[in-house]
């Protein structure tokens, strides 16, 4: 018994997946087991020099020791915006920029921007948990939609019913896609964009992984189409693409009043991003070029080792043109949950299990390509063992 009970919203809520992962982990530590750890999509790789540096100068600052302003420095928003012209060609001056406490902090703020109780958000099946949870946080609903591996893990929208995208206030949409790996063209963006406008609600944009790209592929800006400026927020992140998850630094563009209110909220909770980090990451941003083709080559290596085992031993997937994940199917009959143990007792390989991505992931298990090549090729061996 608790001196006080959480509130319906947090004791009804599910644990983090993660935080379920990390102690079935500790647990097979404690008994001494190597594992292969395939789970948390956290890069391995350390943060590069070069933005090392600027840190190192940045914290000495006194004048980064104050607190920031909640929408970030104007020069961090500059630096985003001579990023996305560059990669994207578009151009998204510094107004309509907010720098965020990592880009999950700004998908959960987003909501309470413009939720209001029993208002409704359009919801991915697989996805991220964040978009539906803060939805709850924000007091709105959430209508979830699947994405079916035989539409490539895009949604359908001719499926949502017409009364639900009306009444609806937000579409998360993230491509390319965690957990599923999936990729998505313009043209995709392009009809999203058309139901936006055409009923009536913000797009919502994860690009998180928008620079971890193979084979020539490169992810698209939601507002290389036309019109997206006024309809669509588009989340970046300095997180996969540069190897700082746990600086916290990402930001949002998009429609001036989306970001105008999201800087609001934020201005009312947490004041906004260290400075010292912001400076890191506007010398990211800028000279990252290289580092990021060099971040490529080595997952897109990863990646093709990973395939090699997995095909050994007949296991299923879509061979991923972006981001750093495995989406692979249980065989017939066994579920995320089992796939995941079997995964682990059997090879020692900690993969996470699809269904805590919401229920159309059931059946899959997620792998997340965190692991040196030397430890794939360990994995691949070990697969070899596996009996399911
Ligand atoms: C990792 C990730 C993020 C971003 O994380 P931050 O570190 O908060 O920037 C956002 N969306 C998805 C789908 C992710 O996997």
């Amino acid at each position: 018994m608790s001196w006080i009970d959480p509130s319906d919203k947090i004791k009804n809520l599910p644990v983090y997946p993660f935080v379920k992962l990390e102690r079935i982990k500790a647990e097979a530590k404690k008994q001494g087991k190597d594992l292969v750890d395939f789970g948390i999509g956290d890069p391995d790789l350390p943060t590069p020099e070069f933005i090392l540096k600027a840190m190192a100068q940045a914290v000495r600052d006194p004048e980064n020791h104050k607190y920031p302003t909640s929408a970030g420095m104007p020069s961090f928003r500059e630096a985003a915006s001579r990023f996305l012209e560059r990669r994207f060609q578009i151009k998204m001056g510094p107004e309509r920029i907010v720098s965020l406490i990592g880009s999950k902090e700004g998908l959960a703020h987003f909501p309470l921007g413009y939720l209001n109780p029993g208002d409704l958000a359009l919801v991915p099946s697989p996805a991220y948990p964040v978009y539906k949870t803060s939805t709850l946080f924000a007091g709105g609903e959430s209508y979830i939609f699947p994405l079916k591996e035989e539409l490539g893990f895009l949604p359908d929208f001719e499926a949502i019913p017409k009364g639900l995208l009306s009444r609806a206030k937000i579409l998360f949409l993230n491509y390319p896609n965690n957990p599923t790996g999936a990729v998505c063209d313009l043209a995709f963006l392009d009809q999203a964009v058309y139901y936006a406008k055409k009923y009536h609600f913000w797009v919502v944009q994860d690009a998180a992984y928008c620079e971890v790209c193979f084979d020539g592929y490169l992810a698209p800006s939601i507002f290389e189409v036309k019109g997206a400026e006024d309809c669509a927020i588009e989340f970046h992140s300095l997180s996969k693409t540069f190897n700082m998850t746990g600086w916290r630094l990402g930001f949002a563009a998009g429609a001036k009043d989306a970001i105008d209110t999201l800087a609001k909220v934020k201005s009312n909770i947490d004041s906004g991003v260290f400075q010292a980090v912001q400076h890191a990451g506007m010398v990211a941003l800028d000279q990252g070029e290289q580092t990021i083709l060099e971040m490529r080559k080595i997952y897109q290596r990863r990646r093709d080792l990973l395939a090699e085992a997995l095909d050994s031993v007949g296991l299923k997937y879509l061979k991923p043109k972006a981001t750093f994940y495995f989406w692979v199917k249980a065989p017939k009959g066994v579920s995320s949950e089992q796939m995941a143990g079997a995964l682990l007792d059997q090879a020692g390989i900690i993969a996470s299990p699809g269904s805590g991505y919401g229920p159309e992931g059931e059946g899959y298990v997620r792998f997340a390509l965190v692991v040196k090549e030397d430890r794939i090729q360990e994995a691949a061996k070990r697969l070899k063992n596996l009996d399911l």
